[in-house]
């Protein structure tokens, strides 16, 4: 029997990924949780800390932290905001495992803190290690800690890579296709916000949502699989398959494939990330193969979603070009979502802002900062 004494942070507990680590931590009782943050839903903040009465609690916009510390004054909860007190939470002591669940480039200074700190991270915010890779890669192992996938696809390779020699051919890396597979880019032209924000399979934030639909979000995990997985980029294969079964597979040497197949819910990933090497129940929905009598699988269309071939050109190249790649691809959903740029413009910034920038090599934590904020300004002047 395994010790289930788990303690656990999570920056980001509002968000899609972060309720559900709460769903994961309130059928456990062994599941210990010190701090939470989000960026400004304090009504369900609250409601959280009163449940799960953490030390520490950040709200990073300041002005609902004020108002938050007035609404928890009866706890013994301390409450900070900002940059400094995301990392603050990042940093809690009695964690153990950092939960790293707000999305974009904010995660990546209070995940690189987290590691200086020892703490093993349980990694959703995919775009820390498109951006800062090599830095988050390097402190790991000098600080001797976990980077434990979340992503569904990357904990279907993490755990297909378990009890194996990492002698990998090649890494297959599935994707539903999105909401809109099969349409040609004339068909994209006019889609909408609310269009874009249902996707077939997954529930998730509105980001990685329209991510999902334009392929980008299967560019980052591109850069990500490489990073977690010390492989190349081109020996990272992108098929779609429709269902969302088989949530990624990694073919051996020996042509062996071993997959990890289960119905999609993000409540697996997460707990498994939290309990690993371990495997606790799981309620809920188990995979009834007969209801699925068709798993199909087929090639990206690269053409129409050409944002996946950027990333993957991003990645080979390296430096702050994966930073670009996602600054302009940040501050264009942004555009969209807000109704100021067109859906095919979304890729067609983040190709802009990779044709400006000049790249740099082995990039600083602040040179990579510049490079985001470069890139955003890129996409803001083009609308
Ligand atoms: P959501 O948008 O649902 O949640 C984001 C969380 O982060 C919320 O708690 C939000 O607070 C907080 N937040 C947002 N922006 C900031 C900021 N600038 N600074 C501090 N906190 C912030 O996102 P998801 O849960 O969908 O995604 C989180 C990460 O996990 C992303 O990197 C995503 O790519 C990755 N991921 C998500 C999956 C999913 O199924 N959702 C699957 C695989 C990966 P508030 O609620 O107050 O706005
Ligand atoms: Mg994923």
């Amino acid at each position: 029997m395994m010790n289930f004494e788990h303690n656990i942070s999570i920056l980001g507990s509002t968000g899609s990924i972060g309720t559900q680590t709460l769903e994961v931590a309130r059928a456990y009782k062994g599941i210990r949780v010190h701090a939470l943050s989000a960026y400004s839903n304090i009504d369900l903040l609250e409601k959280q800390t009163r449940e799960f009465n953490p030390r520490l609690v950040c709200v990073f916009d300041e002005k609902k932290a004020e108002e938050f510390k007035i609404r928890v004054a009866d706890t013994d909860v301390k409450v900070v905001s900002g940059r400094d007190g995301l990392i603050e939470a990042a940093v809690c002591p009695g964690a153990d495992t950092v939960v790293t669940a707000v999305v974009g480039i904010s995660g990546l200074l209070p995940t690189i803190e987290a590691i200086k700190a020892g703490k093993n991270i349980a990694l959703a915010n995919k775009e820390t290690l498109v951006t800062g890779g090599h830095i988050v890669t390097r402190l790991a192992r000098e600080n001797n800690v976990k980077l434990l996938p979340v992503d569904s696809e990357h904990s279907a390779i993490f755990q297909s890579l378990q009890g194996n020699p990492k002698k990998i051919k090649k890494i297959l890396l599935t994707a539903s296709g999105g909401p809109f597979f099969g349409k040609t880019r004339e068909e994209l032209k006019s889609i909408t916000p609310e269009q874009a924000l249902k996707h077939p399979n997954w529930d998730m934030g509105a980001k990685v949502t329209i991510d999902s639909s334009t392929l980008v979000n299967k560019g980052l995990e591109v850069i990500e699989a490489k990073w977690l997985f010390d492989v190349d980029i081109d020996k990272i294969e992108v098929l779609v398959h429709r269902q969302s079964v088989l949530h990624s597979a990694v073919m051996y040497e020996d042509n062996a494939v071993i997959a990890q197949l289960g119905v999609p819910d993000m409540k697996l990933p997460i707990q498994y990330a939290l309990t690993y090497p371990d495997r606790l129940p799981m309620q809920g929905n188990e995979l009834d193969f007969t209801k699925y009598p068709e798993l199909t699988f087929a090639k990206p269309d690269t053409e129409t979603f050409y944002a996946l071939e950027l990333a993957k050109k991003a990645g080979r190249e390296g430096g702050i070009l994966p930073t670009v790649f996602n600054g302009s691809d940040e501050a264009a959903v942004e555009l969209f979502l807000k109704g100021k740029i067109g859906y095919l413009d979304i890729a067609d910034s983040i190709a802009d802002a990779m044709d400006r920038v000049k790249n740099i090599e082995n990039p600083s934590v602040e040179e990579i900062l510049e490079a985001d904020k470069f890139a955003r300004e890129a996409v803001y002047s083009r609308s």
